[in-house]
């Protein structure tokens, strides 16, 4: 399956949409969710047409790739300093519900320990 630029992501990216943005700049994206299931719970997305985590290590450059975790480590610390999870749902069976890489950064308070 290629790619579908009519996903909400590439439309927050291309501007057709709104979002409640926390940093930009000319490779990636920061918002606040939409739904949050956290004090703090923020999206990090980059401007590459790339599905999930999967075909974003597989298109992306190293230097991509470096960059946007850099970036989310940054964003993450800066907007919960006492901790944080981050989580990216790959596929079906992990319930990806928009079909454009991103992170969650999931903070802001004490979260409950994960069942894993
Ligand atoms: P996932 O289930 O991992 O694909 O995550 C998609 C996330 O996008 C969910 O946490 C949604 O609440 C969030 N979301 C959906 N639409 C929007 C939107 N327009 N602005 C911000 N967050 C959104």
């Amino acid at each position: 399956m290629s790619y579908n630029s009519n996903n909400i992501f590439a439309k927050i990216i291309r501007g057709e949409l709104d979002c409640n943005k926390i940093y930009e700049d000319d490779k990636i994206i920061a918002f606040n969710d939409i739904a949050p299931v956290a004090p703090v719970h923020i999206l990090v997305i980059p401007k590459l047409e790339c599905r999930n985590f999967t075909d974003f290590i597989n298109l992306a450059t190293s230097e991509d790739i470096t960059y946007f975790f850099n970036k989310v480590s940054e964003i993450a610390n800066l907007n919960s300093p006492s901790g944080f999870r981050i989580i990216t749902n790959n596929g079906k069976d992990a319930d990806q519900t928009v079909e454009h890489f991103h992170i969650h950064i999931i903070g802001g308070s004490k979260l409950k320990a994960l069942a894993c």
